[in-house]
């Protein structure tokens, strides 16, 4: 007998449909897997077999092959454990196959028959809604990830017990298991505030366009100047993710096995913030399979990269892609995986080894040294950044007279100002922020007045510009516009915006 049913691998962060299937035949006892298998799902076979009499049911012996289809996408994981036992329950006919039909289930067996969860449940229900099943079956742990999807129902089952149980039911009716609740939605708290820093107003003024319009920022600066405290509060001054982006990045950390417990939607922007020692894999997405790297955990948010000279070169040089085209593509021997990377730069670095160049009162490192180590950034990486502002430590004297300044609300509500402008101007458009506007598409939407467009043309020549980096000042000019509201771009924003790009040539010359 024949039987089988929908289940889904991950590529990416993708969900690609597979069809389970089982037959029995007579002959010699055998039992075979096919389907461009890892051994990880080939050791399902173990692991069913041995759950399915476990659960007290007996198999007269036959010939069993089961098959994962297409055969030419890898199966990698666990998940397919649960899909197996079913199909091979409709091929003996402990299930009828018809029922199985218009079902798309995942889920791992422990050899009692628990179910247990797996990774990269949203995927695999996006699959189903895609396919219009109507119905999804999961392991109970990720039932709560599953909530708010619409036009598919999802049951959550925690044994094969249970899962038979609900199989004999008429309509796989969910009296015996629960449905997935949707939670009320809360706005995430944060401890720290933007009103904590004390003066630096450059530095938080420079925070705030890079929230604004998107822009990667590099902060540079003697040691306790306070770098990486305006850096981790960047979290506290962006708005809320929409929907749509929420449901993106959910999926990425439920691929990455990040979802669970009291977290079952990622609703702010991510801020990762890798150590120095991470290698070019743990951004990237290492592994066989890869999994999603710190990068794509970034997706639309930010990653922060603290003492940016420390990293290595290998795993500095693996952001330049990513940043130009958003995305990272990485190839295996099993094939070739795409992972969304759309995420703010923010990085934070000391001028020399001991920190205090250029005060040459403190700072003992040779002009060698100091050399060295800003060279460490490469001429095409610190182009990646639209905005580096400088910090100097503020003496503890100084800073009693000086106001705490916004606080990160208020702060939040500038920004998101700005966010809606953007949003409306690039309508139909795929532009979402002003950092992300190609050569043709600044031309059409950073318009100076007069005034400005000669202060940027002498700009262009003094400080002997590249295209690139005229464009750049266009589009960081256009979001401190934005910022004050204004349609066109002023001389004022062109000369704020030269400011971010001409502090780096200081130390870079
Ligand atoms: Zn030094």
């Amino acid at each position: 007998m024949y039987s089988s049913v929908l289940s889904a691998t991950i590529s990416g962060v993708e969900g690609v449909p597979v069809l389970v299937e089982a037959d029995v035949s007579g002959g010699l006892p055998v039992f075979s897997m096919v389907g461009y298998l890892s051994s990880r799902v080939r050791e399902a076979q173990e692991r069913v077999w041995t759950a399915l009499r476990n659960t007290g049911l007996t198999f007269p012996p036959k010939r069993i092959t089961v098959n994962l289809s297409p055969a030419d996408i890898r199966k990698e994981g666990t998940r397919f454990d649960l899909p197996i036992a079913a199909a091979l329950l409709g091929a003996f006919g402990y299930l009828e196959h018809e029922k199985l039909q218009g079902v798309c289930m995942a889920g791992e067996l422990g050899l009692n028959g628990e179910i247990k969860g797996v990774r990269g449940i949203l995927p695999i229900v996006d699959t189903a809604v895609k396919n219009r099943c109507p119905l999804c079956i999961v392991p109970s742990a990720n039932l709560a990830e599953t909530a708010g999807f619409c036009g598919i129902k999802v049951l959550g089952v925690s044994s094969l017990e249970e899962f038979l149980e609900l199989a004999k039911l008429e309509d796989w009716g969910a009296s015996l298991v629960s449905e997935p609740e949707s939670k009320e939605e809360k706005d995430e708290e944060y401890q720290d505030d933007f009103s904590d820093i004390l003066g630096q107003e450059a530095a938080k003024r420079a925070a705030v366009i890079a929230a604004a319009g998107f822009h990667n920022i590099l902060f540079i600066g003697t040691k306790g100047a306070g770098k990486t405290m305006i850096a981790t509060r960047l979290p506290t001054i962006f708005p809320e993710l929409d929907r749509e982006d929420s449901m993106e990045l959910s999926r990425i950390y439920s691929v990455a096995g990040l979802l669970g417990g009291e977290r079952t939607r990622i609703r702010t922007r991510p801020f990762r913030s890798p150590h120095h020692t991470a290698t070019a894999k743990a951004l990237a997405g290492g592994g066989a399979y890869p999994t999603p790297g710190e990068i794509t955990l970034a997706h639309k948010g930010i990653l922060f990269l603290d003492e940016l000279p420390e990293f290595s070169r290998s795993a500095l040089e693996i952001l330049r892609q990513p940043l130009e085209q958003r995305k990272i593509f990485i190839s295996r021997v099993h094939g070739n995986y795409e992972f969304p990377a759309d995420f703010l730069l923010a990085a934070a670095m000391n001028p020399c080894p001991c920190g205090y160049y250029p005060d040459r009162n403190r700072c003992a490192c040779t002009r060698h040294q100091v050399e060295n180590y800003l060279g460490k950034i490469s001429g095409p990486l610190l182009d990646r950044f639209d905005i580096c502002t400088e910090m100097r430590e503020v003496p503890g004297e100084k800073l009693k007279h000086r106001s705490a300044g916004k606080t990160s609300e208020e702060i939040r509500r500038e920004v998101l100002r700005v966010h809606e402008i953007q949003k409306e101007r690039y309508k139909g458009t795929e532009i979402t922020f002003n950092s992300r506007l190609s050569g043709k598409e600044t031309e059409k939407f950073c318009i100076t007045d007069k005034n400005a467009g000669r202060l940027l043309g002498k700009v262009y020549e003094k400080l002997g510009l590249s295209v690139r980096g005229y464009y750049k000042i266009l589009k960081t000019a256009r979001t401190i516009a934005d910022l004050e509201g204004s349609e066109k771009i002023r001389e004022n924003h062109i000369s704020e915006a030269v400011c971010y790009r001409s502090i780096d040539k200081k130390y870079w010359k």
